[in-house]
């Protein structure tokens, strides 16, 4: 398997983990466009969410459920915070394993993953 985020998932590529569960990893992004900001992905190898079927879709609720908690620990529960999904080549998504960006600690210009 190729995929960046699944060899940082089996520890081939180190992280900087910040929240591990049987399902989901979440750990720093690589080149921060802010002072908090986390990528929350699924264990299993999804492109994007156009390849999880109905069965599956579960787990973009609980990806959902560990942003919840990792922005109230930080209190950005208070200040407010982003979460995005890129998808495809329009969406300009660079890895294709689906991954929520969770953006924090300032105010947010509009992010252009396409830079
Ligand atoms: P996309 O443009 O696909 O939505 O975002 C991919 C993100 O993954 C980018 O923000 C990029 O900085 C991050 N990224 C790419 N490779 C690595 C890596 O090896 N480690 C970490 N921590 N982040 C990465
Ligand atoms: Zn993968």
């Amino acid at each position: 398997m190729s995929c960046i985020f699944c060899k940082i998932i089996n520890g081939e590529i180190p992280s900087n983990k910040v929240y591990e569960d049987d399902k989901v990893l979440a750990f720093n992004d690589i080149n921060p466009v802010a002072p908090f900001h986390v990528l929350v992905i699924p264990k299993k190898h999804y492109e994007s969410i156009l390849d999880i079927d109905d069965n599956d879709m579960e787990i973009i609720a609980h990806i959902h459920k560990v942003i919840n908690k990792l922005v109230k620990e930080k209190g950005y529960d208070k200040t407010g915070f982003r979460i995005i999904n890129n998808c495809g080549s329009d969406g300009c998504q660079e890895v294709k394993h689906i991954h929520y960006h969770v953006l924090a600690g300032k105010k947010l210009d509009w992010y252009d993953a396409c830079k």
